[in-house]
């Protein structure tokens, strides 16, 4: 059995505390996974300098945030590690230079979605890097290396959102979208239901600028798309929605079956 795959909008790091349709989307895919072997997550929030794999038996839980309420710094999410599956995550990866990493952990991109999908912690988590010097054609192409661990019950996620402008935010809208973030939803949607092969062109989109100012958000969706296409499987969107008219809360799941 192939195990499922995503990409999940994370939004705020509030979202690991709370409950919404949202996180309600995510536990749903977590449920869809029964207890796989374990998750590789691809989060916006490790965007680094080199290519590297998190390799230590136990990841500490990084709180990567400014200004948040103390029950959110305190917040840990002990799932464990596996150098084995960084081992194999690397290896796959190959002649791709991935270092095996024993000082970063989960961050909040990877902590704050599967204590949803996965609230017992108890499946082996190993976070790959998003190295900020390959281009987008580079980080598909990597995403089609990983797609066997599908197929060895290994779920593999991509944390970001698809639109993530955190300058443009409109607090006074929390649920609304402005005119360029949905026509860019919309193009990234059909591109990632239709043609995920393309995905990488979507950089190229008339309102990327604005959607994506810094591409360490959109990025993880390109593995996904890679993903899909590597198993030409058809995506389906597992939620869907704005927060503050500059972030995109859209998620997309693979493997799924329609009824979960
Ligand atoms: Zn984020």
């Amino acid at each position: 059995m192939r195990a499922p795959a995503a990409f999940l909008g994370h939004g705020s790091p509030m979202n690991a505390i709370e409950q919404n349709r949202y996180t309600a989307a995510w536990r749903r895919f977590g449920r869809a996974c029964g207890v796989p072997r374990g998750v590789l997550c691809i989060s916006a929030h490790w965007f680094t300098e080199s290519s590297a794999v998190t390799a230590m038996a136990q990841p500490r839980t990084i709180h990567d945030f400014y200004g948040f309420p103390q029950e959110l710094n305190d917040y840990r999410y002990p799932a464990p590690g596996s150098p084995e599956l960084a081992a194999e995550v690397a290896g796959l990866l190959r002649p791709e230079d991935v270092r095996p990493d024993s000082t970063w952990g989960l961050d909040h991109g990877t902590w704050s979605v599967l204590t949803h999908a996965f609230p017992a912690a108890d499946v082996p988590v190993v976070q790959l890097a998003i190295n900020a010097h390959h281009s987008f054609e580079h980080h598909m192409e990597l995403g089609r290396q990983l797609a066997p661990l599908r197929d060895s019950g290994v779920v593999i996620v991509g944390s970001g959102n698809l639109v993530h402008n955190l300058g443009r935010l409109d607090w006074s809208a929390p649920e609304a979208a402005f005119d360029w973030a949905e026509r860019f939803e919309t193009r990234a949607r059909a591109a990632i239901l239709d043609a995920p092969g393309d995905a990488a062109s979507l950089g190229n989109a008339p309102d990327y600028r604005m959607a994506a100012p810094t591409p360490e958000h959109f990025i993880p969706l390109l593995y996904f798309a890679a993903l899909a296409e590597a198993a030409a499987e058809s995506a389906q969107v597992l939620v869907d929605g704005f927060a503050y008219g500059s972030i995109s809360m859209t998620s997309f799941a693979l493997g799924m079956s329609p009824e979960s």
